[in-house]
């Protein structure tokens, strides 16, 4: 397929997404949310990893149902921020304090080969080589990719202490 919009002439660059959850019917506000996603004008060839369960780190409450979407992308990273928060919202998302429980949570892991600073927005995602939540549906969908200038194998190695079940997929 194309890498350029014949329109506009933009780029298609391939994306990470993490959607997690851990209120509410969990599994299927991770599954609405990558259908959701998949819907944005701007955005083609979502696939969404299987699910993950894991137990909330430096926070209480539920396990967390966890995943990661891939994706290309016409829209500019903070665009794309803007669409996930919106997302968010749809989802009842509130920030009463650092680490709260969330219908919804959704973070740009990666942006092409994208190293992006700015006020609203850190990628690759700060802590997403110390998360076994991440890097192991992250490895499912793309066992060659690598974090940080690293094997994402190799990260994920580091964190074998982390506890992770992968859920029985749908089909
Ligand atoms: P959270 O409450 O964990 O969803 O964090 C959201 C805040 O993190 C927002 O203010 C974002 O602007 C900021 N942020 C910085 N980098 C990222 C990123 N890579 N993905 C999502 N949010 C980010």
């Amino acid at each position: 397929m194309a890498n350029s919009d014949p329109h506009t002439g933009k780029h298609w660059t391939t994306a990470y997404v993490g959607v997690g959850a851990n209120l509410g019917d969990a599994g299927k506000a991770v599954q609405q949310a990558a259908t959701q996603l998949a819907q944005v004008e701007g955005i083609r060839q979502l696939k969404l990893s299987p699910l993950y369960c894991s137990a909330p780190i430096d926070a209480s409450g539920p396990d967390y149902i966890n995943a990661v979407a891939r994706f290309q992308t016409l829209l500019a990273p903070e665009v794309l921020l803007d669409t996930l928060q919106h997302i968010e919202q749809l989802h009842g998302r509130e920030r009463p304090y650092q680490n709260a429980p969330r219908t919804l949570d959704l973070d740009l892991l990666l942006y092409g080969e994208q190293y992006i600073n700015s006020p609203r927005l850190e990628v690759p995602h700060p802590r997403m080589h110390l998360r076994a939540f991440v890097l192991r549906p992250l490895l499912d969908l793309t066992p060659d990719i690598h974090v940080h200038g690293k094997p994402c194998a190799d990260w994920v190695a580091l964190c074998a202490d982390q506890v992770l079940h992968r859920l029985p997929s749908a089909n």
